[in-house]
C-alpha cells in the first residue's frame, strides 16, 4: 500500500495558516471538467465578492436545454457513485503489496479493519459534501475491498449533474489530503472483482403518483428500444470502458442485451422491490459506468423517455 509523500506532511502546521483572518477577500475556486470528459481540474482566484453563477461547459449546456424542455414533468434523479481507492502506485489501497485480499463476500457494507479500507476518507467526504451544500443522501462500503459508494439525490433536472460533479471534485480533493487516489475506472481490477458503476435512479411526477408503475413500464419500453444509444453515452469512451464491466457477472447485465425486472440486480433496469409492491415510485438504470458524465446520462434518459427519441441519433432542438 503506497501512499503519497504529501500525505506524510505534518497537517497540523497547515491549521496555523488556515486560521489567519481572510482580510475581506474571497478565494474563488473554479472547477471544470477537463478534455477527457472524466477528470476535474481547478484553479483559484481572489475576488472581493462571492459570485453565484455556475460556468457552462458544452455538455452542461445541452443537458440544460433538454431539462428545460421537460421541466413540466419534474424529472428526479439519484445517482450511486461507486469509486475505488488506490495508492499512488496504482494498487488498490490497503491490499497486500504483492497479492490479493480474500475473495469477495465479507466486504460489502462491512465493519472492521480487516473488512473495509479507507473509511476515514468516506466520512470526511460525506461531511465536506454537507458543508458544500451537496445533496448527498447515503454511503456504503462496496463488494470489492477499498471500493466505496456514495449516493446523491434526488435532484431535479440539471441539478443532478451539478451536484455529482462537485461531489466528485470534493472526493478527489479529500483523497489528496489523505495521500490516496480515487479512481472512477469501471473495472479497476480484472478477474473476480466487482466493477464500479453509477446506477442512475429516475422518476417523473407521473411515476411518483398512484398508478405510476404504468408510466415506469412505458419508460422502460422506450429504453428497451434504444439500448445501444444509451450504452454509447454511458461512459466517456462510447461503451468501450463499460464493456469491461457489463459482463453479465458481478451484479451486472450483459452490455449486448437489454433486460428489466423487479428487484433484479442482473438486469439493465431494476424496479426496486418496494416500488413494485406499492405501484409507484422510480426505477434504476444500472448500466452507467462509474466514470459516466451525469449531464450526458440524465440528458439521455430525458430524451428517450420524455422526448420520445428513437434510434441512435439525438435531435438538435432549435431554441
Ligand atoms: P440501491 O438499493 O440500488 O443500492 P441506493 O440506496 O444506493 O440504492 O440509492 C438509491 C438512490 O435513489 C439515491 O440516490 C436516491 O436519491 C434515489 N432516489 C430515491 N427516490 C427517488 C425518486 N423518486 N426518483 C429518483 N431517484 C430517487
Ligand atoms: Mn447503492
Ligand atoms: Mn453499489
Ligand atoms: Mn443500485
Amino acid at each position: 500500500m503506497s501512499v503519497s509523500h504529501s500525505s506524510r506532511l505534518n497537517k497540523g502546521v497547515r491549521d496555523q495558516y488556515m486560521k489567519l483572518p481572510q482580510a475581506g477577500m474571497v478565494q474563488v475556486t473554479y472547477v471544470w471538467i477537463d478534455g477527457t470528459g472524466e477528470g476535474v481540474r481547478c484553479k483559484t482566484k481572489t475576488l472581493d465578492y462571492e459570485p453565484k453563477s455556475i460556468e457552462e461547459t458544452n455538455l452542461r449546456h445541452t443537458c440544460r436545454r433538454i431539462m428545460d424542455m421537460v421541466a413540466d414533468q419534474h424529472p428526479w434523479f439519484g445517482m450511486e457513485q461507486e469509486y475505488t481507492l488506490l495508492g499512488i502506485n496504482g494498487h488498490p489501497f490497503g491490499w497486500p503489496e504483492n497479492g490479493f485480499p480474500g475473495p469477495q463476500g465479507p466486504y460489502y457494507c462491512g465493519v472492521g479493519a480487516d473488512k473495509v479500507y479507507g473509511r476515514n476518507i468516506m466520512e470526511c467526504h460525506y461531511k465536506a459534501c454537507f458543508y458544500a451544500g451537496i445533496k448527498i443522501c447515503g454511503t456504503n462500503a462496496e463488494v470489492m475491498p477499498s471500493q466505496w459508494e456514495f449516493q446523491v439525490g434526488p435532484c431535479e433536472g440539471i441539478d443532478m449533474g451539478d451536484h455529482l460533479w462537485m461531489a466528485r471534485f470534493i472526493l478527489h480533493r479529500v483523497c489528496e489530503d489523505f495521500g490516496v487516489v480515487a479512481t472512477l475506472d469501471p473495472k479497476p481490477m480484472t478477474g473476480n472483482w466487482n466493477g464500479a458503476g453509477c446506477h442512475t435512479n429516475y422518476s417523473t411526477e407521473n411515476m411518483r403518483k398512484e398508478g405510476g408503475l404504468k408510466h415506469i413500464e412505458d419508460a422502460i419500453e422506450k429504453l428497451g428500444k434504444r439500448h445501444n444509444y444509451h450504452i454509447c453515452v454511458y461512459d466517456p469512451q462510447g461503451g468501450k470502458d463499460n464493456s469491461r464491466r457489463l459482463t453479465g457477472q458481478h451484479a451486472t447485465s450483459s452490455i449486448h442485451e437489454f433486460s428489466a425486472g423487479v428487484a433484479n440486480r442482473g438486469a439493465s433496469i431494476c424496479i426496486p422491490r418496494q416500488v413494485g409492491q406499492e405501484g409507484f415510485g422510480y426505477f434504476e438504470d444500472r448500466r452507467p459506468a462509474a466514470n459516466c458524465d451525469p449531464y450526458v446520462v440524465t440528458e439521455a434518459l430525458a430524451r428517450t423517455t420524455l422526448l420520445n427519441e428513437t434510434g441512435s441519433e439525438t435531435k438538435y432542438y432549435a431554441n
